[in-house]
């Protein structure tokens, strides 16, 4: 299986590398970012101190993850909501059908969630008889097209705004040139009836508050705040890693996440959710679960150094301005996580013998370094990813062996240079030339080598 995942990931690079039109789009996206993200980021009195402070807050957290985390538990409960453990992804799925089945319920609300895409909740209560309305524009157009989302928070970055017009023009009747105001109506007739009959709703929850026992939801739509305030359950799903000490460091991460995300100074619509509605609240549900999901987590803060890719507020920086991510796009990293942060993590999360090529797939351009909001030397981490995977033999026997090869004759000269150009050509155009790609033109190596050159020259010389 592990050699699947990585030669799929090689074809569906090769195929995307050259394919024009995506190239173009995401061309054209970087640039919209770009512009967005000075614009957001231009607010910041000293962006790079805010940067440091929350890299220093999450190192804090992470290296006393448990005491944070019972911390929050103790205060969650305390106003009577439930905190459900799950080590892994099948726990998490089975305990969130169980809340959904006690409750009788044959539908739920879906708020966008990254932690509910990693764990492929949609498909799961879909396969089990639940109907899952999926509220946000994007994970609505991805549902009706069987997708998955192409970026942590543009999840749609892929899909052209005419081919969303047109799928909604044919299935819902709506004009085919629609504005996307007329679209994003169109989403709030089908889906506001359902807010009044849905009893349980999922949403994500971007930090986790330590002191008060509270989540906090950043989004745009508010379709998130709307499932809090309409329906009888509210099942929240997390990470262990989502935690912050306290409330008061919303007022660091929430901006920064917001200018990174959407290059918006705060996003549209910001809520904190104590717990179940009290006997002196009007509204929220009557009783709230947070899950709070392990999935290899834990293993990532076994690392000593890689934990860093723990510190992560899924912002989605450093996969738009990631050269690898620009070229392959989202799909190919087979994770819910593309670009930088999910080559560090995804071996974690996925498995380190399926996933760990995407460790590999990165030029290491120090562009994804410089636009992380908390500071994440994805670079470096990268390069222990590697060396973890070499020294734990994880990488195909066949590319030990050559690099072995490649290292015995280099560390050699002489032998290197008993063979003439004829002979090292004759073996890079039979064995090397499928791995060098059929868009490269294979180099042809001169007849003497740089050495014996340079020792002709300087004879000459004297
Ligand atoms: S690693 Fe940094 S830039 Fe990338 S998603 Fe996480 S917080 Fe954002």
């Amino acid at each position: 299986m592990a050699q699947e995942f990585a030669e799929q990931f090689r074809q569906d690079s090769a195929v995307k590398s050259f394919d024009k039109g995506h190239r173009e789009l995401m061309r054209v996206n970087t640039e919209k970012y770009l512009a967005r993200l000075e614009e957001g980021t231009n607010k910041f009195v000293d962006l790079q101190n805010s940067k440091k402070k929350t890299h220093l807050l999450k190192w804090k957290t992470l290296e006393n993850l448990d005491r944070y985390l019972l911390d929050f538990e103790a205060n969650f409960t305390r106003r009577g909501g439930k905190v459900i453990w799950a080590n892994d992804a099948e726990e998490a799925r089975q305990e969130i059908l169980r809340i959904i089945e006690q409750q009788d319920a044959r539908s739920v609300l879906k708020a966008t969630s990254l932690l509910c895409d990693e764990i492929d909740l949609l498909n799961y209560l879909q396969k089990n008889k639940v109907d899952v309305a999926e509220t946000d524009f994007g994970a609505f157009v991805l549902d009706l097209l069987q997708e998955k989302p192409y970026h942590m928070v543009n999840r749609t970055l892929h899909l052209e705004f005419e081919l969303i017009a047109k799928l909604f023009h044919e299935k819902y009747g709506t004009p085919a040139d629609a504005t996307a105001e007329q679209l994003a109506n169109a989403v709030r007739e089908i889906m506001r009836p359902k807010y009044m009959h849905t009893e349980v709703g999922i949403t994500g929850a971007n930090f986790l508050l330590a002191d008060t026992g509270s989540i906090a939801i950043t989004e745009n739509e508010g379709n998130a705040r709307l499932i809090t305030a309409f329906t009888k359950v509210h099942i929240a799903v997390a990470g262990i890693d989502a935690v912050i000490p306290s409330l008061l460091d919303l007022g660091l991460f929430s901006p920064l996440w917001s200018s990174h995300a959407y290059g918006q100074p705060s996003a549209v619509y910001n809520t904190i959710v104590n717990g179940p509605r009290q006997a002196h609240e009007t509204d929220g549900p009557e009783e709230m679960y947070v899950v709070l999901i392990d999935n290899g987590r834990t293993d990532l803060l076994a690392e000593k150094e890689q934990r860093q890719g723990l510190y992560c507020i899924q912002c989605g920086a450093c996969a738009q301005v990631s050269p690898v991510y620009q070229l392959i796009g989202g799909h190919t990293y087979q994770s819910v996580y593309p670009g930088p942060i999910g080559a560090l993590i995804t071996p974690y999360i996925r498995g380190k013998k399926d996933f760990n090529h995407l460790s590999f797939a990165s030029p290491l351009s120090g562009k994804p370094d410089q636009v992380c909001p908390v500071n994440i030397a994805l670079d470096k981490m990268l390069l222990l990813n590697r060396k973890d995977a070499i020294e734990q033999r994880l990488v195909p026997q066949t590319e030990r062996k050559l690099w072995q090869g490649f290292a015995y004759f280099m560390e050699r000269r002489r032998l290197l240079d008993f063979f003439g150009g004829k002979t090292k050509n004759f073996f890079l155009r039979n064995f090397f030339k499928k791995l060098w790609g059929k868009h490269r033109e294979l180099p042809s190596l001169p007849q003497k080598s740089f050495s014996q050159q340079w020792r002709e020259q300087q004879k000459k010389k004297n």
